[in-house]
């Protein structure tokens, strides 16, 4: 279960312009403010990022329009389709979705999210490099309470293993959530204790922490995709979640998503073409890694030990900022 809405990062934007997407139906408006917090909430600071920190994303319309896009695009879309299984021969891929007739393709563009059956069918492995679990809960805010301006509060240090909570407060709901590598109880009370710092401190309308207690974990391949030593099966590449592709450091999947998918399909394009198309796929775990391995990676620092610096310096502020938002480096 994902949450209805989350958030897509400015480079996230970019690309859905490029790719023709109808932005105002993909996204939802921008997020100005973000302020820093501490574990217990006794210190605040504020990153200065030169725009907007990330845009709403309603995941229902973003999907929407990604399939308009893609129609629009000429391609041949099967909606409410479940593949149960695929062949590979000589000549391609074969589908076989569990109704209706298998669908002959040239390539596989593996995006199945988190799920491994298919990725071991193409002798590939993702690596849980970390134990990462994500949980979050959203809750829908009383009328009469809305609020004005989407924003974000990033609570850091929240243990101290580089996990991190974030709350995305909306018009008119909010969604608390938290990243880390604790077992399943402790990141149950964490987010749970950090849904009653944000109401205590005024952050967030409502102290929802009873909500929390029910919150289901879900495990996500963050960095995974850094470890793996290839993405290429036979006529097939990995992207998205099923090939690790999430930020590191911030656990962000949508932007790296859609940017891997982007990549593939180049490459297929060129593919298409080549007397040796499996020479060409083969370029794809060469192309990713330079064009995407920076943004992945976790930043080159460890931020335990400049948490201090966060909260005491601006250069420090807009840098973790412009890490965690922009994908930059410390
Ligand atoms: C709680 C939580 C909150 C998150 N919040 C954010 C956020 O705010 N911003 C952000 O950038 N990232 C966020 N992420 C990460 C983000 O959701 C993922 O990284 C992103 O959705 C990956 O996209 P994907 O297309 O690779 O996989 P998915 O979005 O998982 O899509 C895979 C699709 O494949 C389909 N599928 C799977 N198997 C089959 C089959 N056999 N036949 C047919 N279809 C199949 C699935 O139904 C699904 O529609 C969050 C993740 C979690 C768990």
């Amino acid at each position: 279960m994902r949450p209805s809405w989350g958030w897509a990062s400015r480079s996230a934007a970019e690309l859905l312009g490029e790719l023709g997407v109808d932005m105002k139906n993909a996204l939802g408006p921008a997020i100005d403010e973000v302020t820093f917090y501490n574990a217990d909430f006794s210190k605040s600071a504020v990153p200065n990022l030169d725009g907007p920190a990330a845009y709403v994303l309603r995941r229902e319309s973003f999907d929407e329009a990604l399939v308009k896009a893609a129609r629009k695009a000429k391609a041949d879309i099967r909606e409410e389709t479940t593949v149960k299984d695929f062949r590979l021969s000589e000549k391609g891929v074969t589908l076989i979705p569990v109704d209706g007739e298998p669908v002959e393709g040239r390539f596989l563009v593996l995006a199945t999210g988190v799920h491994p059956t298919f990725i071991a069918k193409l002798g590939l492995h993702v690596p849980s490099i970390a134990e990462w679990s994500v949980l979050s809960v959203t809750h829908k805010v009383k009328s009469g309470a809305k609020i004005k301006n989407p924003r974000f509060a990033l609570i850091l240090g929240i243990d101290r293993a580089g996990g991190y909570a974030i709350a995305a407060v909306a018009e008119d709901e909010f969604t608390v959530g938290v990243a880390t590598t604790a077992e399943r109880s402790v990141a149950i009370g964490l987010l749970m204790q950090v849904c009653r710092g944000l109401a205590e401190n005024d952050i967030v309308p409502e102290d929802i922490a009873p909500q929390a207690a029910g919150a289901q974990i879900m495990h996500g391949p963050a960095g995974a995709a850094m470890a793996m030593d290839s993405h290429v099966g036979k006529h097939a590449l990995l992207v998205g979640d099923a090939g690790g592709f999430i930020s590191s450091g911030s656990h962000e999947g949508i932007y790296p998503a859609m940017w891997s998918a982007r990549i593939a399909a180049d490459i297929i394009h060129e593919a298409a073409d080549d007397q040796h198309p499996q020479d060409i796929l083969q370029t794809f775990d060469s192309k990713w890694r330079i064009e995407m391995a920076d943004y992945l990676r976790m930043p080159n620092s460890d931020i335990q030990f400049l948490l201090p610096l966060i909260f005491s310096n601006q250069t420090m502020t807009d840098r973790m900022g412009a890490a965690f938002f922009l994908g930059h480096n410390m």
